[in-house]
């Protein structure tokens, strides 16, 4: 099944989060049946990112949001880990420092944006700023309600600078949530991934929900899309985002660049070929440029 179009939200459509399955599976019952398919998309996911990183001519951004708990940190474990580090990026937003606050809502987020050849992932994003701003009252309506266009004129300039935007909701249910802070509260090896404010942001549920589907629907844009993932079952939503992200990068249609050197002049320079054939015949290598 093709997630990239079942999971997009629409360019002006409208979002009900409560309508969409978090549990939704796809066609395999459980992970076992799905590692298979996970295991291609992230061998390939590697090979397209050696590409992007040789050609070094665009980038991309990968933009993870979602509910406390909702598995920003495991998909960029398991789906995006498997890239090179030489060529990605991997930048947490927290609440902003005095530095940070003292320009504007962007400032932080350009400052981390790919550059030619690079991936950057972004573990929350400039999208805070109309999530939990607009939850809390940080900053008053008529200032987060501008940012919607901002964020829109702001990521189109990103692409038309040739970075490729991909964004994740990763859509997981309230009893999901309660779940998985159980489990941290029960695992001492988890314990330091539960934060005071898990419960009380919890009591937002609702309010959380509505600021996201206004995120999401005022920019999801041709040019830098939102995706609604599934994400209950985190196999299932590493399966859709790799599959997203493949997709993606397929679509570039990328080539590694012409070399800059003469390669055949450096073959005769260097006799390559006789090399070859000593190495092959288990002859010493002689003369000055044969090591
Ligand atoms: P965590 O990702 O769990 O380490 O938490 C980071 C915290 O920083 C979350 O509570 C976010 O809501 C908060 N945060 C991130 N960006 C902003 C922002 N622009 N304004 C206010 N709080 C933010
Ligand atoms: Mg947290």
């Amino acid at each position: 099944m093709n997630y990239s179009e079942k999971f997009r939200v629409k360019p002006g459509g409208t979002v009900r989060l409560d309508k969409i399955d978090a549990a939704f599976k796809g066609k395999h019952e459980d992970q076992a049946s799905a590692l298979g398919e996970i295991e291609r998309y992230t061998q390939r996911l590697r090979e397209l990112q050696y590409l992007l990183y040789a050609e070094g001519s665009r980038s991309l951004l990968i933009i993870l949001q979602a509910m406390d708990a909702g598995g920003k940190d495991g998909t960029i474990n398991h789906v995006l880990g498997n890239m090179n580090p030489q060529g990605v990026n991997v930048f947490g937003f927290k609440v902003p420092s005095a530095e940070e606050a003292a320009h504007d809502f962007l400032w932080r987020i350009h400052q981390a944006a790919p550059h030619r050849g690079q991936v950057a992932i972004f573990n929350r994003s400039h999208y805070e700023d109309v999530l939990v701003s607009r939850v809390h009252n940080l900053v008053p309506k008529k200032v987060w309600s501008k940012r919607y266009d901002l964020i829109n004129d702001f990521e189109k300039n990103l692409v038309d600078n040739g970075t490729h935007i991909l964004k994740f909701y990763l859509h997981i249910s309230k009893s999901e949530q309660l779940r998985r802070f159980k489990q941290r509260i029960d695992d001492p090896a988890r314990h330091w991934k539960i934060s005071a404010s898990d419960y009380s942001e919890r009591e937002y549920w609702d309010d959380y929900a509505k600021a996201f589907e206004a995120a999401l629907s005022k920019c999801s844009t041709a040019h830098a899309p939102w995706f609604v993932i599934p994400a209950n079952h985190k196999w299932f939503r590493n399966l859709a985002v790799s599959q997203i992200v493949v997709e993606t990068l397929e679509s570039l249609k990328m080539e590694f660049p012409k070399p800059t050197v003469d390669i055949k002049e450096i073959r005769q320079k260097y006799h390559l070929a006789e090399q070859e054939e000593d190495a092959k015949n288990g002859k010493k290598p002689k003369g000055k440029n044969r090591k």
